[in-house]
């Protein structure tokens, strides 16, 4: 069977697959808001109706909370060939303030080749690559070159909760060889990327309480503890002169990257002018003796997300809250970190506050071994597209599921972005470029073809 075939079958109905993917687009699946919940299972129901549309075996699934939908080719005839599980979300991050948006986050808008609307990139563009995919396969009546399941989630953006114990009821449902996900970007306009790794993450909240209400700061400032002056003090105590976090034992379970991944990593690397300019910071900070590439990529981090208390009126507050998160790297156990965060906040605070902290659960990094031949197939697969072969990307990020495909499934996750990495990810005003779907769909369907060859 030939791919080329499905490929003229995509260029020629191309345009009607983007139509789709506005109508995807107008769902306002915004999974934090509760209100939503009939828009996220309108949408739910509107994936599967896509994957039954394509030849697919498809169904909504319960999953105890947004619905997820699940999707199945079947087995395949002839050689045996790998499984794949298509990973992807539906639901989307909030809009932020409204009036920055040059047209409405859900009424999809086409402007300079690019469609403008909430999750175009993040994910449901990608997801609609992978959907267009098995579509143009269908439309041009060729069998599935390999099984395909589809996994489309609807709480990725408030990370995931049910999709756990929903993933380990159905392992054998879900059983695949390698999950295939596009939720990231490409490394530049015209250099694709494969992500081999994402960062963990734990969130943590710790306010610091001192009075029980708050005090006049001329009749009661400097007779007692004040829970700002004192938050801000065991802030100040995370970090030491070099930019390392302190936290006893935080480093002790850090993979340091082999010197192969560490020559991938210096080929995406950011000059300091490139993150001056992508982030208007005055310049680079972090934690001596790595590159950006590797403290993004490779060194685990602790930032404050926000910080709330008093007022601009003179008062001693009665407390103090630090918003916070530590982004994980391989081999970091959560749970360690999370013990050993508690027990230096605790150490750091003086009897004369008291101090409440409450954690996410946190999630795991995940790391792909370079050497994987399925990364090699996708890699053959990107080039033969985009004429340049990807770079490998470590993700900042997080996507809390790859560990437990790989500890549930057994299976390494092969991400492909598509998207612009100046897509406006999260925030106002995000876009996938129309060439980039196209692009994203012809990988998917070389990968395919390429995974469908029988070995030779
Ligand atoms: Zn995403």
């Amino acid at each position: 069977m030939s791919i080329d075939e499905a490929i003229r079958t995509f260029d020629r109905k191309h345009e009607e697959y983007e139509r789709d993917l506005l109508e995807f687009l107008r769902f306002a699946t915004i999974s934090r808001d509760s209100e939503r919940a009939g828009d996220m299972r309108a949408c739910a129901e509107w994936v599967r109706n896509q994957l039954a549309g394509a030849g697919l075996q498809a169904e909504v699934v319960e999953t105890g909370g947004h619905p997820a939908v699940f999707a199945d080719t079947g087995p395949v005839a002839g050689s045996k060939t790998p499984t794949l599980l298509v990973y992807g979300h539906y639901d989307v991050q909030p809009v932020g303030d409204e009036t920055l948006w040059k047209s409405p986050p859900f009424e999809p808008t086409v402007r300079d080749g690019a469609i403008f609307a909430r999750g175009s990139a993040d994910d449901k563009g990608q997801v609609m690559v992978h959907i267009a995919a098995m579509r143009a396969l269908h439309d041009a009546g060729l069998p599935f070159p390999v099984r395909l399941k589809f996994l489309i989630e609807g709480e990725e953006e408030i990370g995931s909760r049910h999709l756990a114990p929903y993933l380990r009821q159905n392992w054998d449902k879900l059983a695949c060889d390698h999950v295939l996900i596009s939720d990231t970007s490409k490394h530049s306009a015209d250099t694709p990327s494969l992500t081999q790794a994402t960062r963990g993450i734990i969130g943590k909240v710790v306010t610091v309480h001192g009075p029980d209400h708050d005090l006049h700061s001329g009749v009661f400032g400097g007779t007692v503890a004040n829970p700002a002056n004192i938050l801000a003090r065991i802030i100040a105590s995370f970090h030491d002169e070099q930019n390392r976090v302190t936290i006893p034992g935080f480093y002790d379970d850090v993979r340091m990257p082999t010197d192969e991944e560490r020559r991938a990593l210096a080929e995406t690397d950011l000059s300091d002018e490139e993150l001056i300019k992508a982030t208007g910071s005055p310049g680079p900070h972090g934690e001596a003796g790595f590159t950006t590439a590797e403290r993004r990529g490779t060194r685990p981090t602790l930032d404050v997300n926000g910080l709330q208390c008093g007022s601009s009126a003179t008062i001693v507050p009665s407390q103090a809250t630090a918003y916070i998160t530590m982004r994980l790297v391989p081999d970091q156990d959560p749970a360690k970190i999370i013990a050993a965060f508690d027990q230096a906040v605790r150490a750091a605070c003086p009897p004369t506050v008291r101090v409440s902290i409450s954690s996410s659960q946190g999630s795991r990094a995940y790391v792909a071994p370079l050497d994987l031949p399925v990364m090699k197939v996708a890699r053959r697969a990107m080039e033969e597209v985009y004429g340049r072969p990807p770079v490998i990307v470590r993700e900042g990020g997080t996507l809390p599921i790859l560990p437990l495909f790989k500890e549930v499934l057994g299976a390494d996750s092969v991400m492909m972005g598509f998207a612009d990495p100046n897509c406006n990810l999260h925030s106002p005003n995000e876009f996938f470029h129309l060439r980039d779907f196209q692009l994203g769909v012809r990988c998917v369907l070389r990968f395919l073809g390429l995974l469908g060859q029988p070995a030779s």
